[in-house]
């Protein structure tokens, strides 16, 4: 018999002010009723600031239509994996095994969990020209093993996934956090993929916080793009995915207060559906 009992994915956003413990706090009593979580983290933050520490500040890319991202060479992406799978992947499951939950800490290379393509080579605009990069080890995700997370959940624990990848040819790659935790969401078809970051939402003038926009039918996705900046652009793209990948609702909250999950479940931030 299998346990139909619906599915939250988690995505613990990196910016200041989320807070990990309140997070933690809140899961392990929505556990002890009975709800089942899944975790999906970031490290951008905890990545930058290693990377300074030794002599290899980070750098970012911008494409030609206005996203940003990490730029990757090996150096990169090995302190990426001290940082993320090291040090904020271990430091959760040492929380939540203090307050008794059996999390159960894995990245997106154990057991090929997450397989995503490497870019061969990705555009970047500098001052306004167009530069080719080769060396960047970051994925698209094609797949994600939901079984393998399935049997996890069932065994009892709480699975804590970092946003690393592996290529068909078993090369680790850096992918976006959001994304993976959309397409986690849809490999197990969740009923909710939330999004707790540090903003109560999205906000049609950022960041004028009265203009926080409660409900998002998925047709207005396209037009939330246009109102995110920045890293948000990713977190409506996760949405977009999740949603047509048979994800019920995507709520994309605030991780900065008292109980964050159960706060976005109980209908604070934005709901998209
Ligand atoms: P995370 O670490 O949670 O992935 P990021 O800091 O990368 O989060 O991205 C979320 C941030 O995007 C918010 O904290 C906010 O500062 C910014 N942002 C940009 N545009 C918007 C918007 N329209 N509504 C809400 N937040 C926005």
């Amino acid at each position: 018999m299998s346990d139909t009992t619906s599915i939250t994915v988690v995505k613990l956003g990196g910016a200041e002010g989320v807070d990990f413990s309140a997070i933690c706090a809140d899961a392990a009593e929505l556990l002890a009723q009975g709800k089942k979580l899944v975790f999906v983290h970031g490290g951008s933050a905890e990545a930058n600031a290693l990377g300074e520490a030794l002599d290899a500040p980070p750098k970012f890319i911008t494409s030609p239509s206005g996203y940003t991202s990490r730029y990757t060479d090996r150096k990169t992406l090995e302190i990426f994996l001290m940082a993320v799978n090291g040090k904020i992947n271990s430091l959760l499951v040492e929380q939540l095994q203090g307050l008794g939950v059996n999390a159960f800490g894995l990245s997106g290379l154990d057991g090929r969990l997450i397989v995503a393509t490497r870019k061969d080579s990705v555009q970047s605009v500098e001052n306004g020209k167009r530069k080719i990069i080769r060396d960047d080890y970051t994925g698209k995700i094609e797949t994600v093993n939901g079984d393998l997370l399935r049997t996890l959940l069932e065994m009892g624990f709480l699975p804590i996934i970092a946003p690393v990848a592996v290529s068909k040819n078993g090369e680790t790659l850096n992918v976006d956090a959001d994304r993976a935790a959309a397409m986690v969401a849809s490999a197990l078809q969740a009923e909710t993929l939330l999004l707790l970051t540090a903003a109560p939402g999205l906000m049609e003038k950022f960041p004028d916080e009265s203009t926080l926009i409660r409900s998002l039918p998925a047709a207005r996705l396209p037009a939330a793009l246009e109102m995110a900046q920045g890293r948000m652009k990713k977190k409506i793209l996760g949405a977009e995915e999740a949603l047509r990948g048979g994800v019920t609702q995507v709520i994309i909250a605030d991780g900065r207060v008292e109980k964050p999950i159960s706060n976005a479940l109980d209908g604070n931030g934005t709901t998209i559906q």
